[in-house]
């Protein structure tokens, strides 16, 4: 398997020791992301036949000048990139090595996120699951976790019918105080069963720094929901970790808004990072927000991240959800995140818009019809 995307093990074992897989990131060769938050400013391409000794030289020499070196290895050359003070680095003659293909300043005000940083799309594994290659995944998953009969069953029925990953709240962002806001601790000791008795991976929010070391111990995945998309503490400490964190859109946010706040969380050295799409609030008021699929694309073009979409919340209309899920496969998106409810009229949160499981099902099958046209799978 071709892989890009990777980062040395946690440092603290706790990341890894409460997962049956671990987050060892397996598969993946190892890329020393930066430490700091000095900008990358040159990205250097080798040649294919670049040799190992050529490679070696230019990293030995960038030190010499006390800039930093982000070696990157793709199946057909390697791409370093030149970190430190952008005037320092613009006068050293860095297309003069040999090997050199081209030499490419990074303009953008993201830097890590863009998609020249790689050249080529980023893999996360979450789990077991890859996101970011030939197949589709999907996430499924009530809003929140309610009961241990609730999570399990869903996890069963999502899983049978072809879902990855399975998704559900502990800790909700709610606009109102006085409604449901997560089982905590004990909803994440739910999903942590689910995941043992349905063998999926799990995504699951974290709202607040504060909660980060609780909901590390059980996640697979941390979600950082729209409401918290520019909390820059709370993306700087995911950052800090080696988690997959799935960062959503914030609904008043615009891609570049999106890319500047994925660049938080890899400044930080957590390369792992998954950008989803969920809708953005519009004039338009017969649906809960408007779907934004131009993000798709753009975002495709501008970073080699994953990009997921999240239909449910993006249309909020259970009986549309369905054609937005299609069109964001349609769209290139690399990752559907669906909520999914065995008994919406029961749900704690967002049950007007969750399927039922036999829905799911039945879309699935959809999806996959979707996924071959394009060339992809489910
Ligand atoms: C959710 O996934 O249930 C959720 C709260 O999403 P968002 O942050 O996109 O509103
Ligand atoms: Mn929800």
């Amino acid at each position: 398997m071709a892989t890009f995307l990777s980062n040395p093990p946690a440092p603290d074992a706790k990341f890894g020791s409460a997962l049956p897989w671990g987050n060892d990131q397996k598969g993946c060769e190892p890329l020393n992301p930066p430490q700091t938050a000095e900008a990358l400013a040159m990205i250097i391409i080798t040649r294919p036949d670049a040799t190992e000794d050529q490679i070696e030289h230019i990293v030995s020499r960038i030190h010499d000048w006390g800039l930093r070196a982000e070696v990157s290895r793709g199946e057909m050359r390697v791409v370093i990139g030149v970190i430190g003070p952008e005037d320092k680095i613009r006068e050293k003659p860095l297309g003069a090595f040999p090997g050199v293909e081209s030499v490419t300043p990074v303009l953008k005000p993201y830097k890590l996120v863009s998609y020249e940083f790689r050249g080529t799309p980023s893999k996360v594994k979450i789990g077991n699951v890859v996101v970011g290659g030939k197949e589709v995944v999907l996430m499924a998953g009530p809003c929140s976790v309610e009961n241990e009969d609730q999570i399990i069953t869903i996890a069963q029925s999502i899983r049978k019918a072809g879902a990855k990953i399975l998704r559900g709240g502990a800790f909700k962002p709610r606009t109102s105080p006085y409604s449901f806001q997560g089982l905590g601790k004990a909803g994440l000791q739910l999903l942590a069963e689910a995941r043992r008795e349905a063998g999926l991976p799990i995504i699951t929010e974290v709202m607040d720094t504060k909660d980060l070391d609780l909901v590390s111990e059980y996640a697979d995945c941390l979600q950082v929901g729209a409401r918290n998309m520019q909390n820059f503490s709370l993306l700087r400490e995911v950052g800090r970790t080696r988690l997959p964190v799935m960062l959503k859109r914030g609904m008043a946010a615009s891609i570049k808004d999106l890319l500047m706040s994925a660049e938080y969380i890899l400044s930080e050295g957590n390369f792992n990072v998954l950008l989803c799409e969920r809708g953005i609030r519009t004039f338009e008021t017969m649906t809960r927000n408007t779907l934004d699929l131009n993000a798709v694309p753009v975002l495709k073009a501008e970073t080699h991240l994953p990009v997921v979409v999240d239909p449910t919340h993006g249309i909020g209309i259970r009986r549309f959800v369905p054609a937005m899920a299609l069109a964001a496969v349609a769209a290139g998106a690399d990752s559907i995140m669906i909520e999914v409810h065995n008994a919406p009229e029961l749900a704690k949160s967002d049950g007007e818009q969750c399927l039922l499981p036999n829905e799911f099902a039945d879309l699935v099958g959809r999806i996959r019809g979707v996924a071959e046209a394009i060339g992809r799978e489910v």
